[in-house]
């Protein structure tokens, strides 16, 4: 496994690989969990060489979010990432990627503003970028993204398509606890009880499936019922959509291809979550 510092050894190393040769990449902010070594081993069992980053993108985070207490821990992530065959650890700073001077962003628009984007403005544009970059940089193939991030997934897949950008994006299954709380870096936040009421999202996902296949509830039925389950575990409600898993557009009748989509906090904690209904 080689530590990669800098922008342009990052870039001539992919470029001198031997034609052919597939680039597996995934970006991370770090501080990582099962749920990123399972992209991980997955880039490792499909591609020739595996990439993975660790940035924490101060773009994607807007003025009172937690950029600063984002959780790190470089040298713990290097020890899990040395167990998994990895080829390339890309880990640059601030500076290098947004040098004083830097002006240049991504929007996609439309669904960038919705869901996460309307609760996040700027977020997505955050993401789009820093990607963009890292896809110049890293010049993967394959990209590997989990559905944790099923609105981001949808953006970049647009964003990839749009710009003509010949890598493609690998979506990965959410890895999730025991009990079912989706992994997070951010669960670190919560305390014992906060880890018990974070149960809520997996539990209101689960519920919204149970009577989308047992009942003839509408959406809207649907709806109040998790509202209820989040509101008695103390969950403050973000957003609950209901949306079309391809073009993340809200629907008011439930089908295969509906996804439902949530964002809760649970103190002062935003946790998402998501899942098909059928
Ligand atoms: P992050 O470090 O939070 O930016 O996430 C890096 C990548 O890991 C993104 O593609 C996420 O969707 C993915 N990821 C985060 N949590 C999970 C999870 N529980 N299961 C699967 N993928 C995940």
């Amino acid at each position: 496994m080689q530590l990669i510092h800098t922008i342009e050894q990052m870039q001539s190393l992919t470029k001198e690989l031997k034609p052919g040769s597939t680039i597996g990449f995934v970006p991370t902010m770090g501080y990582l969990h099962c749920g990123h070594l399972s992209l991980v081993r997955s880039a490792n069992a499909e591609c020739d060489i595996t990439v993975v980053s660790i940035f924490v993108n101060p773009a994607q985070f807007g003025a009172n979010e937690d950029l600063d207490k984002y959780p790190r821990d470089l040298e713990r992530d290097l020890a899990l990432l040395s167990e998994c065959r990895v080829d390339y650890v890309f880990f640059p700073t601030v500076d290098m990627m947004y040098p004083s001077g830097y002006q240049s962003y991504i929007t996609v628009k439309g669904i960038s503003d919705l869901y996460c984007g309307a609760s996040r403005p700027g977020h997505f544009q955050g993401v789009t970028t820093v990607v963009a970059k890292l896809v110049n940089i890293v010049n993967p193939t394959l990209m590997y993204m989990g559905e944790k991030d099923y609105q981001q997934i949808v953006v970049l897949e647009t964003m990839l398509r749009d710009l003509n950008f010949t890598t493609r994006i690998i979506r990965c299954p959410i890895v999730r606890e025991a009990d079912g709380l989706a992994m997070s870096s951010r669960n670190k936040y919560l305390n014992a009880d906060q880890r018990n009421q974070a149960l809520c999202l997996s539990q209101a996902l689960q519920l919204a499936r149970k009577q989308a296949s047992q009942t003839t509830l509408e959406i809207n039925q649907i709806r109040e019922q998790m509202t209820e389950l989040i509101h008695q575990a103390q969950g403050r409600i973000d957003y609950i959509a209901f949306v079309d898993r391809d073009t993340l557009q809200s629907v008011q009748i439930a089908t295969t291809k509906t996804q439902v989509l949530l964002a809760v906090y649970i103190g002062a904690t935003r946790l998402i979550d998501n899942m098909p209904l059928y």
